[in-house]
């Protein structure tokens, strides 16, 4: 039987991977990142990374060491993007399985809490992070601007289903305090649709 914590992140950005900061990085003493691909850091319609995820990743790889891991079996798609930012990669990784996931940690050399697991779907990213002990970063998908950010039926699956079982997909602490700044803080329910 599935346990519900297994799916919880440690940590909801409620937005896409560029507000990972480095600030944030430091607040949970993670030293090391596995990056998910496809729509945590490029849209599926998109072949390479934008200027602006290259822009955000420079201070962030100066802070942590970072590798990729797609589910993907593109040769193609994944060696081109890993190749243009200059960063390690598995395809194929197979997540939730933690066998490649592994490889990647060992590699860091770093101790597996301080390794984060960041991506967009709880049933593979998350999931995997968790089994393997990683912290686990849940970011907003990157879509492209040809897309209704609101078209994820996976997604969205995997959110109802997770509610379903008992998981608390609540705000993250970022969340909450810029909620807290503005006017109409709104509910605590998570939202999973980006607003741009
Ligand atoms: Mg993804």
């Amino acid at each position: 039987m599935l346990k519900a914590a297994i799916l919880k992140p440690d940590l909801i950005l409620g937005d896409t991977v560029l507000a990972l900061t480095p600030e944030i990085l430091q607040q949970y003493q993670l030293k090391g990142l596995v990056l998910d691909i496809d729509e945590t850091l490029v849209p599926l319609r998109q072949k390479e990374p934008s200027e602006e995820l290259r822009e955000w990743m420079e201070p962030v790889r100066k802070v942590a060491s970072i590798w990729l891991a797609s589910n993907n079996l593109s040769v193609n798609r994944i060696s081109s993007i890993a190749q243009s930012l200059d960063l390690p990669y598995i395809l194929g990784a197979r997540k939730p399985s933690r066998r490649k996931l592994r490889s990647a940690i060992t590699a860091m050399n770093l101790p597996v809490e301080r390794v984060a697991m960041v991506g967009d779907h709880l049933f593979t990213d998350i999931l995997a992070g968790n089994r393997l002990g990683m912290f686990t970063i849940l970011v907003e998908p990157m879509v492209g601007q040809d897309i209704s950010p609101s078209a994820h039926p996976i997604r969205d699956f995997e959110i109802w289903l997770s509610q379903l079982l008992g998981v608390s997909l609540k705000p993250s602490q970022q969340k909450e305090k810029s909620r807290n700044e503005s006017p109409n803080p709104g509910g605590q329910n998570w939202h999973f649709q980006s607003n741009h």
